[in-house]
């Protein structure tokens, strides 16, 4: 994927190059993007968050700088950092990432400016996601989308009439966290019945285990030494009643918040990523013909609803794209 290479260069024919940080729980990602959405020197490690905060910033950082080397753009002119939150965006500051335990006020971007010498912004890990297939994936040209990732976790973001909604410090979007069903299971924020402990990939998994445990007998996930959401979905395509039961529930749901999301935003375009979304038509076909049914009709007429278009680049590509984001504003302002 790489372009051309001039050495020395802070600008490509493509614009300015950033570099992008992906902090994740089990792995770190970093690349190199240009102002095309192509990606430079894609290194990934895990992210082994046991060693603590000063431990792997440092191995992020030198994984950035090798990422630099290898991408043969020369330098970056901005380093874009994405992670899910608690963030403080707007200061730079991972206030008590949720994932990263013992990470507490940690001012991220100036600890990246200080090493890179160039500015650094941060974001939350979904919202920048959202941007990231706003500008280069699923939703290139369109005016106004919301995202999903629904992975181990749900996280979401929305880019309305091209500008990313942020909210006040950067925690928007916690679309994981829309209200399903009132008084049901129990969620990490604290509420029952949330999107997130229905429709996420670990949720679909316990509620497999608690149904098998309760009435699985006869059902082929009870022949399983461990239950994962994908065979959820293998063993509802294969028939087996239970596990139908299961996924049509999951679809179900995530369809009723859909449904919310559409009425209340009326986006064009509804991207659905994440790993849960590898089961293809499985989800996508039930998730569609079930907001059709009960959104609005106008809404439900302008919202299409698409599989995200970035696959695993997309945390480095995300906080890239906010970071060009920024550099372009600067520009335009005269910064
Ligand atoms: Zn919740």
């Amino acid at each position: 994927m790489d372009g051309d290479a001039r050495e020395g260069t802070l600008v490509t024919h493509s614009g300015p190059a950033v570099l992008g940080l992906d902090i994740g729980g089990t792995k770190l990602a970093v690349g190199v993007v240009t102002q095309d959405g192509t990606t430079h020197g894609v290194l990934v490690e895990p992210t082994r968050r046991d060693e603590g905060p000063d431990a792997v910033i440092e191995r992020l950082f030198a994984m950035g700088e090798r990422s630099i080397a290898a991408s043969g753009l020369g330098s970056v002119a901005a380093v874009g950092i994405a992670c899910g939150g608690p963030i403080d965006a707007a200061a730079g500051v991972l206030s008590a990432p949720l994932h990263l335990p013992d990470w507490i006020d940690i001012p991220i971007t100036d600890l990246a400016s200080a090493r890179f010498e160039v500015p650094a912004f941060l974001e939350n890990d979904a919202t920048a996601a959202a941007f990231g297939e706003f500008r280069y994936g699923a939703g290139r040209g369109v005016d106004s989308m919301i995202y999903l990732t629904v992975s181990t976790g749900i996280g979401g973001g929305a880019v309305l009439h091209g500008r990313l909604h942020r909210g006040a410090a950067g925690n928007g979007g916690e679309f994981g966290h829309v209200l399903v069903r009132s008084g049901g299971r129990e969620c990490l924020c604290g509420r029952r019945g949330c999107l997130e402990v229905y429709a996420s990939g670990s949720s679909i998994a316990a509620r497999a285990r608690e149904a098998v445990l309760e009435r699985g007998d006869g059902s082929s996930l009870a022949r399983l030494p461990e239950i994962r959401a994908e065979h959820v979905v293998e063993a509802a395509a294969a028939g087996d009643p239970l596990a139908r039961e299961l996924w049509d529930e999951t679809t179900e749901l995530l369809a009723s918040a859909l449904t919310d999301l559409v009425n209340v935003l009326e986006p064009d375009l509804v991207v659905l990523g994440g790993g849960v979304t590898r089961s293809g038509s499985a989800l996508l076909d039930p998730v569609r013909t079930a907001v059709r049914r009960d959104a609005m009709a106008p809404a439900a007429a302008a919202a299409r609803i698409e599989l995200a278009g970035l696959a695993d680049e997309v945390g480095v590509v995300g906080a890239a794209a906010v970071a060009l984001d920024a550099l372009e504003k600067k520009i335009h302002e005269g910064v």
